[in-house]
Formats: C-alpha cells, structure tokens, sequence
C-alpha cells in the first residue's frame, strides 16, 4: 500500500521525452498547443488525484497527468510512448472508481479522459424507429449524462450501472452490471461500434462487422489493449414510470429459487438482491425509498434470524401500460414466496429510479478506504457457498458492509468477449462493498481472502468481477480457457505492455 515514488531525475526525463516527441511533430499546431496550454502536467494537485481511486488503498505515482482537450492528443501521447525505448506506461483514468489501482501508472503518464468533456458536448443522439436509435458517446462521459441528454429525446439505454457516476469508459472496460443484467446482458452487450487509441498510438472505429477482433478485445477488456474515446450504445424509447417493490425473505433457499424464476422470465425489467445482516444495512444505500414505520419490525425479524435476503423487482410502464400494469405486477408478485409482512412499494419516474443512489463522492476525493471484493458464482455451487460463507464467514465479520446478491443469465453475455464469467446457464454476482477507516481495511482483505479460500477448497469456481490479482499465474486461471485469446490480443493491439499497467496482467514497460 505504500506508494512508490519514482525519482525526480526519472520524472524530469520522461517529461523531457514527451515534451521533445510533441515538439518534434509541432509543424502540427495542434501538437504544438498541446505542450503550451500545459495540457500535460506533472503539479502536485494532478499527481495526488492520479495517484489515488476509490478505494483508497492502493496508492501509485505517475511522472505526468495527460489532460487531453482532443482524441489526437492521446494517439500522440501513445505514439510518443512506442517510439521510446523503453516505452512508458499509459493508463486511462475514466473516474477513477476502481479500488486496487487499476486506473494507476506508477512512474507512468495518467490520461484524465474527464478533460475531454471540457471542450463541448460529447453526446449525439441519432437514429430512428425504423433502424433504431443511438447515442455516439465520448468514454470520458459519466452515464448520469448520458440519461439526462438522451432522455431529452425521450430514449434511454437499455442496461446499467447501479451507480451512475462513472465513466462510459471505465463500465465497458469491465462488463457494467445491474439489475437489467439478466435480461439486457451487461452494457458491453448493448455497444454497437467504439473509437478506440490501440497501444500502438493507432485510432481505430470497430464493430461487430468491422475489426470485429479489436472491438471485441476492448469490451471487458481492463484497459489492455486499446482506449476507448468514443462508443456507441443502443437506446430505446425511455418508459416514463417505474413500479418498484422491496421484498424481505428470511429464508435463503426461497430467496434465490425467487430470484431464479424471476430472471427465468421477460416479465420483471430490474432484478437484485441484498444481504441484510445488521441494522445499518436494513435501508440500503442503493435505494433511495425506505420503510420507517416498519423497520423495527425488521430489526426485530433481522435479531431473530441473524440475516435477512431481499430482492428488489421492478417494472417500467408508459400511458399504453397504465392501465394494466397493477395487475401484471399482482401477478408477478403472487408467483413468488417472500415474507407478505414485508412489502414495500413506491411508484416513480424512470430518472428517480435510475438515479437512486444519487452521487456519493466527495469532490476531495475518497475519505474512507473501500476493500471490496465482488465475484461470480455458479448456480449449481450457491447453497455450498451460502454454507461456507454466507452463512459461517459473514457472521464472524462483526463489521457492517452494503452486499448485494443476484444472479443473471450467461446467454445474455457475449463469449467473444474480453470479459470472464463462470460456465453456466445461470450464475450470481456477490458485491461485498466493504466500507474502512484507511488504516483498517486489512481487517476485510483478510476476510475477502477467508472468502476466496474457501470457495477454492471447496471446488466452487467462482470468477472475480473487477478482478484484482497477484501474480501473472492467478490471472492465467482467472481467464482459464479465454487467456490464450487474451494474451494473443495484448500481442496484436498493445505488443510493448503500454496500457493500463494498473491492471498488474502484463509485466509493466
Ligand atoms: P476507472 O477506475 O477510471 O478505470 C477502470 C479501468 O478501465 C482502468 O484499468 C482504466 O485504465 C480503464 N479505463 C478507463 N477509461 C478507459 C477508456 N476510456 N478506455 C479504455 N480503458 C479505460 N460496476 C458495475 O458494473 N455496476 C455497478 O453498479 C457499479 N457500481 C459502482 C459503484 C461505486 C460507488 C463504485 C466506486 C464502483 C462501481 N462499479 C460498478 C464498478 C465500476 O464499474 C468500475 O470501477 C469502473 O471501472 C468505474 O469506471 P471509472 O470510470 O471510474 O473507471
């Protein structure tokens, strides 16, 4: 966790480095501006930001923060990099929400992809009913833009974060899950065509018809092979109004055979799960509707039982709908099992509903640490894992945490891609969205590696989402059979190990 500092001679140099490439090629004005309006910095103010992320635990230094006013400036600031030998590291930093580093570059240059957004509006909605509509996005824009500017156009996308606050980038860098998952597939499944700065300074647009190989390197790819400027993402006429309805359960077994049938159909439009186990847990951060009256009716059930599950289920409705949608709901509803004491329902726009968990960052950057751990796990193995951790390692936490549960389906996923899901029909997503004082998240990493530990005696093959390993040897069996493909890629796109050393997959320039 200590940061590494690389020496000011280093720094000089590699200043010096970019500096002479960008002056070098200042018969292009362009290029010339880029150095002049300090676009590349190396303040203390921009190195602290750079050196940090959400998580607040892993902490490394770069020699300079790119802020770019156009796309050129980063295939140049790459360029530049694969010209010198050795080159140095590149990393795209979206919002910086990743939690062990992952958008970092120790002794390398940062790229604020935020600074693009200075300039003019990077969202253009497009298309019609007929062919269907689009939206062309910078990466650097943050999905609560996205909503607000298509739903001025009454579009929205289709699949989502929980949170809006990040970068279009840094999700599609990953998968970018929610509860629309099961049915929508993760936002990679919902892109049609991306701009993307290889690691060999090319700028290059693909899809799934042309480049097919780049575009899908890059979908779930961690920042690997290429930087994303520009995606385009399907939109679809935006329902106007959200029926949502919080449910508590109290049985394990009945929660997730709940959860199974309601993913197994088209009806619901948002599935997820929560994990209650103590009291500040009970009105979870991600929804912003609660029930005051009831909840020491809940605390009372949560002593009882030690741990209580909740799905929250949703479904969208316009003026064609309003007059059915009480009864498709009441009939959802009467499919399922959960404790009929405990029904909570509120009736919203689609923007409250999407925007539920509001933005939660400090503008100084994060105060606590955040040593989360969220995987995938195969359906076939969730009672073994409801046994050895769910329902023996959690309790012995003695520590509150935001967990959320739900599971979704693997045919919504698109295998071509860079990102690692388990091999089966049916798999869940656990986030252990732990929350420390910086000087106390070792107590959740040793919990997060009693969890892993486990899940490996016991055979049950679990995958990391937003993964975070060691060693080459623990990402070779992450990918499994997808590392061959993976390495391949990084051969082809990104030959020099340029990007996202943050990632710690390749051995850094
Ligand atoms: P960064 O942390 O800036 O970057 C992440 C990685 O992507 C880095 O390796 C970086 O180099 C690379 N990268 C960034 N931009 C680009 C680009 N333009 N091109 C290529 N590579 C790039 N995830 C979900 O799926 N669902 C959720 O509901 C969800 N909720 C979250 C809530 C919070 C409060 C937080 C902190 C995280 C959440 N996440 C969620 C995880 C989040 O999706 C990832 O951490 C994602 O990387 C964040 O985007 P970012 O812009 O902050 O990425």
């Amino acid at each position: 966790a200590s940061p590494q500092r690389p020496c000011k001679m280093g720094i000089f140099l590699l200043l010096l480095i970019i500096i002479s490439c960008f002056t070098r090629i200042s018969a292009n004005p362009s290029a010339q501006s880029f150095y002049d309006e300090k676009v590349l910095r190396n303040d203390s103010d921009s190195i602290k930001k750079a050196s940090n992320d959400y998580g607040n635990i892993v902490h490394e230094i770069p020699s300079a923060v790119l802020f770019p006013s156009s796309v050129k400036e980063i295939s140049c600031l790459v360029r530049s990099s694969n010209e010198r030998s050795p080159p140095f590291t590149v990393a795209a930093r979206g919002r910086g929400h990743s939690v062990r580093g992952q958008a970092m570059a120790r002794g390398g240059v940062v790229v604020d992809m935020t600074a693009l957004n200075k300039t003019r509006s990077r969202i253009r909605v497009s298309g019609k009913e007929s062919s269907g509509f689009y939206a062309d996005v910078g990466a650097e824009q943050l999905w609560i833009d996205v909503l607000r500017a298509t739903l001025k156009r009454g579009l929205a996308p289709v699949s989502w974060t929980n949170y809006l606050y990040l970068s279009v980038g840094g999700t599609l860098s990953n998968a970018g899950i929610s509860g629309q998952t099961f049915q929508r597939g993760p936002q990679i499944n919902n892109v049609l065509e991306l701009d993307v700065i290889t690691g060999k300074g090319e700028f290059i647009t693909c899809s799934r018809e042309r480049k097919a190989k780049l575009f899908f390197a890059v979908l779930g790819g961690l920042g690997q092979f290429g930087i994303i400027t520009r995606a385009r993402i399907i939109l679809e006429k935006a329902p106007t109004r959200v029926k949502w309805v919080r449910l508590i359960y109290s049985n394990f077994s009945i929660f997730t055979t709940d959860q199974e049938h309601l993913i197994s159909s088209n009806s619901p439009d948002y599935v997820l799960g929560f994990l209650i186990i103590d009291e500040n847990t009970t009105n979870q951060w991600r929804s912003s509707f609660s029930s005051p009256s009831r909840q020491s009716d809940i605390d009372a059930l949560l002593k009882k039982q030690g741990i209580l599950y909740s799905i929250e289920l949703v479904k969208y409705y316009d003026n064609r709908t309003t007059s059915t949608i009480d009864k498709d709901f009441e009939t959802l509803l009467k499919e399922l099992n959960y404790n009929p004491e405990f029904i909570f329902r509120t009736d919203t726009s689609l923007f409250d509903f999407l925007h539920r968990i509001g933005d939660l960052d400090s503008p100084t950057g994060p105060l606590d640490s955040h040593p989360w751990l969220n995987l995938f796990i195969p359906k076939s193995r969730i009672s073994d894992f409801n046994a050895g951790v769910l329902a023996t390692l959690l309790p012995k936490l003695n520590e509150s945490s935001t967990i959320l549960f739900y599971p979704f389906n693997r045919k919504k996923w698109d295998d071509r891609m860079s990102a690692v899901i388990p091999e089966e029909d049916v798999f869940y997503t656990l986030g252990l969205l732990h929350s420390s004082s910086p000087n106390a998240y070792q107590i959740y990493d040793e919990f997060n590696s009693q969890v892993l530990g486990f899940c490996k005696r016991a055979g049950i093959k679990v995958k990391q989402y937003l993964p975070n390993y060691k060693s080459q040897g623990d990402w070779i069996q992450h990918f499994g059979p997808k590392w061959p493909t993976f390495r391949q890629r990084k051969a082809t796109f990104d030959p020099k190990f340029i990007l996202s050393p943050g990632q710690g997959i390749f051995n850094s320039a």
